[in-house]
């Protein structure tokens, strides 16, 4: 661990902004193999990965999905706006999916950034909003593209506010844009070197989230949706628990923490796997270190692992750095080169003066404000699992 901790440099080195951004394009492009399967033998996946080292294949023969196509738009709208600017956000999701729609897109999201084209659109928050019958998504979707946000920001606040922002464009319920603030600020402290200190990292995840669920919209729709008060943190304090196991197999992580689609059954999972993998584990091989076990482990768990895998490597590439990121892996993912130079900018970015994109950023319009002002969410609405029917 020592060695490693070395070779990422100290906080918020560059070393570390190339590991977070292209460690969530590996995620992506690697874990689409077994999108939607339910059961993923170790073995399979590790077949998988080591498929990577043929070099016979061309560059880039793993695709990048949704995850990333949309990440790229939230890094090009960061850096072109030094800061957070919701309309070129927007425009820049919409004009993608346009361009590009056989990415993997949820039939949910697709309607939303099909209104986000629209010229006459004066809300650019307001096609998120009207989802589900005003209800909006609780989906991962957030979450999956907000690593950049905390590659642009080093102020925590600024990190809440703007991720929370950047996932309201298209999930609009606390559940959704939540979990894109937990993963932003488990990005957020990694960047810093806190996975160092795994126990007091989480201790922090928590702290922070008691404050973030502490709204009143958040704690409505955990109601409507028969949820623990504070969802998210309660799945937080499952992983402490689940730390101090001396085993845990992958079943019992499905069903503590889940592997679908909703932010709140996958976020936790994802941080769940970087800690878990800190160590070398006895089910992986010995001469994986830490980003390729967190790679292997976040396959094995089935059910939503393109972006499972891209939220754990973005949390786990900007621990260990870009030096322990296989070449052979790079070379086979699509966007995986881009990322890392795009890295550099936003590096820079972040660096520039006191503030960085900060201050930029508070000049702009604030998104999701009045959310809070929402009436509750009104009768007959069903529990998590009957509304992922519908959403998913
Ligand atoms: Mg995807």
């Amino acid at each position: 661990m020592a060695v490693r901790a070395v070779s990422a440099g100290g906080m918020a080195s560059l070393s570390r902004f190339k590991g977070a951004l292209v460690g969530a394009v590996l995620g992506d492009c690697v874990g689409g193999e077994f999108e939607g399967a339910e059961e993923v033998p170790m073995e399979n996946v590790l077949l998988h990965l080591n498929s990577l080292d043929d070099d016979t294949k061309g560059d880039g023969t793993l695709e990048y999905s949704d995850d990333t196509a949309m990440a790229r738009c939230v890094v090009q709208s960061l850096l072109t706006r030094a800061g957070f600017d919701e309309q070129d956000m927007a425009r820049r999701f919409a004009k993608e999916y346009s361009l590009a729609p056989g990415r993997g897109y949820g039939s949910g999201v697709i309607q939303v950034l099909k209104k986000l084209s629209s010229s006459q659109l004066s809300d650019v928050y307001q096609p998120a909003r009207d989802q589900f019958n005003g209800r909006g998504s609780f989906g991962n979707g957030g979450a999956m593209r907000v690593a950049p946000f905390a590659l642009a920001f080093p102020d925590l606040s600024d990190v809440k506010k703007y991720s929370r922002s950047g996932a309201m464009l298209t999930h609009s319920c606390s559940l959704g844009y939540n979990g894109a603030v937990l993963q932003a600020l488990a990005v957020h402290l990694s960047l810093q070197g806190a996975l160092e200190l795994p126990a007091q990292f989480l201790g922090k995840l928590i702290a922070e989230m008691e404050e973030v669920e502490d709204e009143e919209a958040a704690r409505n729709d955990a109601r409507a949706l028969k949820e623990a008060e504070k969802p998210f943190c309660e799945r937080l304090y499952r992983i402490r628990d689940l730390m101090d196991r001396s085993k845990v197999s992958i079943e019992e992580v499905i069903c503590e923490l889940g592997n679908g689609i909703a932010a709140l059954h996958s976020v936790p999972t994802a941080i769940f796997c970087v800690l878990h993998c800190l160590q070398p584990r006895e089910s992986l091989p010995q001469r994986y270190g830490g980003l390729e076990r967190t790679m292997a482990y976040s396959l094995a768990l089935g059910g939503d692992t393109d972006t499972i895998a891209c939220m754990a490597g973005a949390i786990a590439g900007a621990h260990y750095g870009i030096e322990v990121i296989p070449e052979a892996w790079m070379k086979c993912c699509e966007g995986a080169k881009e990322a890392e130079v795009t890295a550099q900018r936003l590096h820079a970015l972040y660096h520039q003066g006191q503030g960085g994109a900060s201050a930029a950023g508070r000049q702009g319009r604030q998104g999701g404000g009045g959310e809070s002002e929402e009436p509750a969410t009104g009768s007959g609405r069903g529990d998590l699992e009957e509304e992922l029917k519908e959403q998913s």
